[in-house]
């Protein structure tokens, strides 16, 4: 749960942010910027700001922003019906991100969140700065982590179906509940 002021204060950064990384973005866009606690109430440690720029019944392009030493949990994306999952590609525009996949142990850069250890399983570390992308296959468990100075990039993938994404840390709700 967060409050509609923190919703407020968080959009105004990401679009700060989504523009001074040189991408354009209309006024009203700004303002339909998704802010995501994942249900955990603390938006600075574990969250992301998300504007979608196309949704269709096939693709779907979002922009991310992750504000400094946030992270984006663990979580994959499944099967639905007959669609095998989402498959993504993640494209860095501005900052560094730490990016966590299956494979050998090489952590080295990032943390893990305090007290939540656990539900950071994926240990295999790239460093990504602007320019580097990464394509996930469905079902591929990631997570992902901004350094000091934030993060802007691409999400370009198959239809996004958000509310079915799956998370390692089982007290995560996808859809962020907003207080009055
Ligand atoms: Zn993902």
């Amino acid at each position: 749960m967060i409050t509609r002021d923190e919703v407020q204060n968080a959009r105004r950064r990401a679009a700060e942010m989504i523009r001074a990384a040189g991408i354009c973005i209309s006024d009203p866009e700004a303002d339909g910027i998704e802010v995501v606690d994942f249900g955990l109430s603390r938006l600075a440690e574990e969250g992301v700001q998300v504007l979608t720029l196309v949704q269709t019944e096939r693709i779907s392009v979002k922009v991310l922003a992750l504000f400094p030493h946030q992270t984006e949990p663990e979580h994959w994306h499944p099967p639905v019906g007959s669609d095998p999952g989402k498959e993504e590609t993640v494209r860095v525009i501005a900052g560094t991100v730490y990016f966590y996949l299956p494979g050998e142990n090489t952590f080295a850069q990032g943390f893990l969140v305090k007290g939540k250890e656990h539900c950071y399983t994926m240990r295999h570390e790239l460093v990504m700065r602007p320019g580097d992308q990464i394509t996930l296959a469905p079902g591929v468990k990631h997570w992902f982590q901004a350094r000091a100075q934030g993060a802007v990039m691409y999400s370009f993938s198959t239809i996004a179906r958000d509310a079915m994404d799956q998370f390692t840390d089982r007290q995560i709700v996808r859809i962020t509940k907003v207080q009055d």
